[in-house]
């Protein structure tokens, strides 16, 4: 049966945090303290559901994240630190190659931005509940404000319903053979504006993805102001914590 699966997650941060503006990447930030990559790690090495994690970073990295990161705060379930590629979907697929590697095509990949801090183990658990069902899905929330598609001009085109409309998040989680096929035949063909994981099932195969709700708190951080309101995230839920919570920092 499916249910007794594992999970191997896939935690990116090969990215080059160009929107941020500051010279440290964004994932090593720190946020009350620690390296904003810190906590995604840290929520998936508390989730019972993942049994080992791949992080995937930028070439030159690889030591410093080890000794900084894994080493300093105990992560366990690190079973391989790998260099990234250019594009966020090469760096996928290197986490896929190794997760084949290590003989791990019987787990569900649970793909993940390094720079979502605010994972948790609920959603993780609610992305698990779903994939055994499904194959693949995606954590995402229905958008709270009108949106627009505008023509390259910036002229108002369409205004989609919104009931029709989410925004997607990480982490996306698949069976590792739809994901992989999907891969392949991506790298096959190296598309441009490949942006999440769940695009790439949709393009290259006809397998659904459903998609789960996350939290509006499941934000990536890209730009400066995102690091502001992450703080304030990290210092309710402290706050929480010490009042009556088991999530802790
Ligand atoms: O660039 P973006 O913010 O969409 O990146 C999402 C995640 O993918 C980040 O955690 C980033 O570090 C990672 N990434 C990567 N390799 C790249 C580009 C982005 O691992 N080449």
């Amino acid at each position: 049966m499916t249910e007794n699966r594992t999970g191997v997650a896939i935690v990116l941060a090969a990215g080059q945090g160009k929107r941020m503006g500051t010279k440290i990447q964004k994932q090593y930030l720190e946020l009350s303290g620690r390296p904003v990559l810190y906590y995604a790690l840290r929520s998936f090495e508390q989730s019972d559901r993942i049994s080992r994690m791949i992080l995937v970073t930028g070439g030159g990295q690889e030591e410093y994240c080890w000794k900084e990161i894994v080493e300093k705060y105990r992560f366990k379930k690190v079973c391989a630190v790998i260099t990234g590629g250019k594009e966020r979907y090469h760096s996928v697929w290197n986490g896929l190659q190794e997760m084949k590697r290590q003989g791990l095509q019987d787990a569900y990949a649970f793909i993940h931005d390094g720079a979502r801090p605010f994972v948790t183990e609920e959603i993780i658990e609610r992305a698990y509940q779903e994939v055994i069902r499904e194959e693949a899905c995606a954590v995402g929330m229905p958008v709270k404000d009108t949106i627009k598609i505008v023509d390259g001009s910036q002229y108002a085109l369409e205004t989609p319903d919104r009931k029709y409309v989410w925004i997607i998040q990480t982490p996306q989680v698949f069976s590792f053979p739809v994901i992989y096929d999907a891969y392949q035949k991506l790298m096959e063909q190296e598309k441009e504006n490949v942006t999440d994981d769940a695009m790439v099932v949709e393009l290259m195969t006809k397998h659904p993805v459903k998609l789960v709700k996350g939290a509006y708190e499941n934000i990536k951080i890209t730009t400066p102001e995102d690091l502001l309101t992450a703080e304030l995230f990290v210092q309710k839920i402290f706050h929480e914590k010490n009042g009556k919570t088991k999530n802790s920092y």
